[in-house]
């Protein structure tokens, strides 16, 4: 027996083991399904975690086991922005909390995507949660520090566990937890936000918090940051700042996420201060673990015993575990089933149909039929809420963008609707995020402008010369903003003149041109009013946040809704888009792109567009190539597409 704290000390170089494991951007991916798709058996979500996270539990032992999750988890498929929002008939818990309370959360940190629904509507949900939820940067009220501010949620928590060291007794472990969020949830959803909430960057909070967490009690600091792992140098409220957050003194583990990348693992190759086989930023322990419930992230610490008393970090093991070959847990499924037949009731409502299918594999090559059909649901909205007041005699334009290309998200990562009935699971395909309407007035040179930032989505091409990459990989497909009314071309001869953080990079380079409307050129000073969704309004992606002094209009129904109401009303979709943007011709000239290779069930818009199918790269998507002359290769490889992948070329 101990009597006093002094008899309880455990002695120098006592081992405790402690395994964190961790899930991020889930974003209401708990079952195997693809509610797109009507698919079952896909290898994700949260159904397949809880099998590993049991067997995790039982190897380690749950007392020694914090199951932790990084944020963007209510948000993200029909189950979470329809069955999870009211409105939508469903009255039981929130599924993603409840299924996160049933497999017994340690602490939670919120995401970026948790502000897409309002602070009333978040602050009550998460009130269901029976773990805490961590965010110190996202305020009420700002103080003279950091930590005199009034946070949305705790700052932090201490979660104090009994457990046994390497001679068999007991000790109580204090693990502090620190939340952060990106700061441009202010940019993301200011509508929703602006007035109520403040941000302070992530890396000067948590350097305030550190020190404090500690002399609250903590033994170790795990710092939960829903923050990605970028290579380029330290900037004032950054939005991917592992890196910095992990060089702060104080930090024993880091749980990463945000970029739906994965660490320890190739993604990070070469990046300054990432061990990507060790899983450590700066030598400090960090995992992500991919999104939408790919994998689990195990983090094993090995805390020793130090001369002054204090638990030290001694070792780690890092590794990410597929879910892929993870049955899903039958008991969480039945918990879940009555929520998901809901959603798939929902889903299932129809709307309208096609006359043809409606696919995003060539949506950055064409005037595209879905970015055509969501513009033409904006305007119409627009047109309605104008009516009759002081801006309904300017011209009426619209943006969007193709929101499903690939990209990080894989060679299955597009909308490929077929000819038939449109039912709302479509819908929510065809616009899957949560942005409402905005309506600005804009100029001329305003339009060119947004133009210049979303042709950023290309890369140079030099003429004369072949099958050089067309796209840029580290611009989002949800970039390329098109604006509908307009005509004009783009001209890949010349370099980008923004770069992805909207930096301007090269002012003499102007890559639009022939912009018209109606026939003539846009005049500089001529004023339109632009139809837009909320997250570019406020300058998501490389964009001027325009709404900070020419918002005229915003509504608070979500573009998805508006364009259910569009359906709707004409019935029947004859999927076709008007002629509003092209590539300016460059002679001998070819470029590559890379589609999922669902484009093959449709030769005929292949061909329209003259591409030669170069065959199935190691990473699923096809390459095309396309020439910018005008011209195609002769029609045999048409029909047989060549099989021999081509090197240089790769996924990303
Ligand atoms: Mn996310
Ligand atoms: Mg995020």
């Amino acid at each position: 027996m101990c009597n006093t704290e002094q008899t309880c000390q455990p002695p120098v170089g006592t081992r405790l083991t402690v395994r964190l494991l961790q899930t991020t951007d889930v974003h209401g991916h708990l079952l195997p399904f693809d509610y797109f798709t009507n698919q079952p058996d896909r290898p994700w979500g949260l159904l397949r975690l809880a099998t590993l996270i049991a067997r995790a539990r039982e190897q380690a032992g749950a007392a020694h086991c914090l199951l932790l999750d990084n944020g963007d988890f209510l948000q993200g498929t029909p189950l979470s922005d329809l069955t999870g929002q009211p409105g939508h008939g469903w009255t039981g818990p929130h599924p993603v909390i409840d299924a996160m309370n049933r497999l017994g959360y340690d602490a939670g940190a919120l995401g970026n995507h948790e502000f897409n629904f309002g602070l009333d509507w978040l602050t009550e949900t998460l009130s269901e949660a029976r773990f805490p939820i961590v965010c110190a940067n996202a305020i009420t009220q700002r103080g003279a520090h950091a930590t005199d501010d009034r946070p949305l949620m705790p700052p932090y928590s201490i979660i104090a566990r009994e457990l046994r060291d390497s001679n068999g007794k007991h000790h109580t472990l204090r693990v502090g937890i620190l939340g952060l969020v990106p700061t441009q949830i202010m940019t993301w959803d200011n509508d929703r936000l602006a007035q109520r909430l403040y941000v302070r960057d992530m890396v000067d909070t948590a350097r305030a918090w550190l020190p404090e967490i500690r002399a609250a009690g903590a033994d170790i600091v795990v710092v939960m940051a829903h923050t990605g792992i970028d290579p380029g140098p330290d900037r004032p409220m950054m939005e991917n700042a592992a890196r910095a957050i992990a060089r702060l003194p104080g930090v024993d583990a880091l749980l990463a996420g945000h970029s739906h990348k994965c660490f320890p693992g190739p993604a990070h190759d070469g990046v300054e201060g990432a061990d990507t086989t060790r899983g450590t930023l700066h030598g400090i322990p960090c995992v992500m673990a991919g999104f939408r419930g790919d994998h689990l992230g195990q983090l094993d610490l090995v805390l020793t015993r130090d001369i002054e008393g204090a638990w030290r970090v001694a070792d780690h093991d890092a590794k990410l575990l597929s879910t892929a070959s993870a049955p899903p847990c039958p008991a969480l499924a039945a918990a879940l089933e009555p929520a998901h037949a809901h959603t798939l009731t929902l889903t299932a409502r129809k709307i309208g149909e096609t006359t043809a299918p409606l696919h995003s594999y060539l949506a950055v090559l064409r005037n595209d039929p879905i970015t055509q059909i969501v513009n033409d649901a904006q305007r119409r909205a627009m047109r309605h809420a104008l009516s009759d007041g002081p801006h309904a005699h300017l011209p009426l334009l619209s943006a969007s963008a193709p929101f499903k290309t690939g990209g990080r998200g894989g060679p299955t990562h597009f909308t490929d609707i077929p000819a038939g009935p449109l039912c709302l699971r479509n819908i929510v395909d065809l616009y899957g995020f949560p942005n409402t309407l905005c309506g600005l007035k804009v100029t001329g040179a305003d339009l060119r402008d947004w133009l210049e930032r979303a042709a950023i989505r290309f890369r140079q091409i030099v003429p004369g010369t072949q099958d050089q990459p067309l796209l840029d990989p580290s611009v989002p497909g949800h970039d390329f903003d098109v604006i509908d009314g307009l005509t004009y071309a783009i001209d890949l001869s010349q370099p980008p003149r923004y770069d992805l953080s909207g930096a301007l990079i090269n002012p003499d380079a102007h890559r639009i041109r022939d912009l018209r409307h109606n026939g003539q050129e846009v005049r500089q000073n001529s004023h339109f009013i632009l139809a837009t969704n909320s997250y570019r309004a406020h300058g998501g992606g490389p964009f001027a946040a325009l709404a900070d002094r020419c918002l005229i209009h915003t509504d608070t129904h979500p573009v998805r809704t508006l364009l259910a109401e569009h359906v709707t009303e004409i019935g029947q979709v004859e999927p076709a888009a008007r002629a509003t943007w092209r590539f300016e011709p460059i002679e001998d000239t070819s470029v590559i792109i890379e589609t999922g290779p669902g484009l093959r069930a449709y030769p005929q818009d292949i061909a329209a567009l003259g591409l030669t199918d170069l065959g199935l790269a190691p990473s699923g998507f096809i390459n095309l190539r396309m020439w910018l002359s005008g011209r195609a290769d002769p029609p045999n490889c048409l029909t047989h597409p060549c099989e021999s992948p081509i090197s240089g070329l790769s996924s990303h």
